[in-house]
């Protein structure tokens, strides 16, 4: 039997999620952020598939290439914005969009040679001191900016939330992110253009920073990062399916270790199943025994530790499971936010990670 370790994009889920995040935010154009490969579904077939979006982010020229390759003619934002002056010409010739958040990029357009105007999103440092402009800053680089030849009319401004999945019913109360709007509103007033604030925690939990533009990743991909509220809590449907195969299922009597590290002790004489997949395809080596997957749509938990090609599972509960059998490690019914959560980190890690070998099928 062939290795079947299949992601697959469910395209009807990405257009879905597209229309809730146009729901919650009515008033707002709606940027699709597709980089990262469009976290890791695929780049093409995202942009395709949501060729309805105002606008695509990115993080890379080379994404703006392979999205104007498809024909696609709005916007694109290169959300780290252009870091160095050669990469000026490459920008207008895709008629990308750059953000602007620190004065060297404003020398380089400055000193550009004449061409196209570029549409320049001016970012604001509100408080998560990644990148931008210190508030103090704001005004006289967009006095700057606006003066330049090089530069677009209607300079949009925006900043980036810290900590925008801590909604202000929570129990933190959302405190960092009332105070980025503050901040925000502070530095801004009386400048003139569109406003863009919210990622997808932004678009599902602050009604107050939609703004003129919104700019969801991984709401779109139906992943929530929102503590304990998965996706599907938000009306949001997973677009992709991890899935693989039961290659073997043993009998493995009470006492016995599985696999590496002989972590995993049997409680009792059992069946254990092993699929073909493991960290080699991306699915995390940090996920503990007892990790929920669904084999033939049941559940049933991992056992041991994941290895690069395989990982075991206790099929106690099925005891009719047999080689061949499908086994998903996430999709529609099992969270990708669930086995993160097991492996210590975000729904947006496994589905960026998924490796070349992986078998990618649409649906
Ligand atoms: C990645 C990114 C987003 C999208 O964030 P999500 O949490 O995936 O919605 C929005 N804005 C900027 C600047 C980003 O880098």
């Amino acid at each position: 039997m062939a290795r079947a370790t299949t992601a697959t994009i469910h395209l009807d889920a990405l257009r879905h999620n597209l229309g809730v995040i146009r729901q919650h935010a009515p008033r707002s154009r709606v940027m699709a952020v597709v980089k990262a490969d469009g976290y890791g579904h695929g780049l093409e077939r995202v942009a395709r598939t949501l060729r309805d979006a105002d606008a695509f982010g990115v993080a890379a020229l080379s994404d703006v290439e392979r999205i104007r390759a498809l024909g696609l003619s709005q916007p694109v934002l290169l959300l780290s914005g252009f870091d160095a002056s050669e990469d000026l010409a490459r920008l207008r010739r895709l008629r990308a969009d750059a953000v602007i958040h620190h004065p060297d990029q404003i020398e380089m357009l400055a000193q550009a040679e004449s061409g196209a105007p570029i549409r320049c999103w001016l970012k604001v440092d509100t408080g998560m001191h990644r990148l931008g402009f210190a508030p103090t800053l704001v005004r006289a680089a967009h006095a700057r900016l606006s003066g330049l030849p090089a530069v677009a009319d209607g300079i949009v401004l925006m900043s980036h939330f810290a900590s925008s999945d801590e909604f202000a019913d929570g129990r933190a109360g959302g405190a960092q992110t009332r105070a980025q709007l503050r901040v925000f509103a502070e530095a801004t007033a009386g400048l003139s253009g569109p406003r863009s604030l919210a990622n997808s925690a932004g678009v599902l939990g602050w009604p107050d920073a939609h703004g003129d533009w919104v700019r969801p990743g991984g709401a779109l991909y139906g992943i929530s990062v929102v503590p304990g509220r998965p996706g599907a809590g938000f009306g949001l449907r997973p677009a992709m399916t991890l899935s693989a195969r039961l290659i073997a299922v043993n009998r493995i009597a009470r006492g016995e270790r599985i696999g590496y590290g002989a972590s995993w002790e049997c409680p009792e004489d059992m069946p254990v199943g092993v699929a073909a997949v493991g960290y080699g395809d991306g699915y995390p080596r940090q996920v503990p025994a007892g990790t929920p997957v669904l084999v033939n749509g049941r559940p049933a938990r991992t056992a041991g530790r994941v290895s690069m090609d395989l990982t075991t599972l206790d099929l106690r509960g099925q005891p009719d499971a047999r080689p061949g059998d499908p086994v998903v490690l996430w999709g529609p019914g099992l969270p990708v936010e669930t086995v993160a959560e097991a492996a210590g980190t975000i729904g947006y890690e496994p589905v960026c990670s998924i490796t070349r070998r992986v078998r990618f099928v649409e649906d």
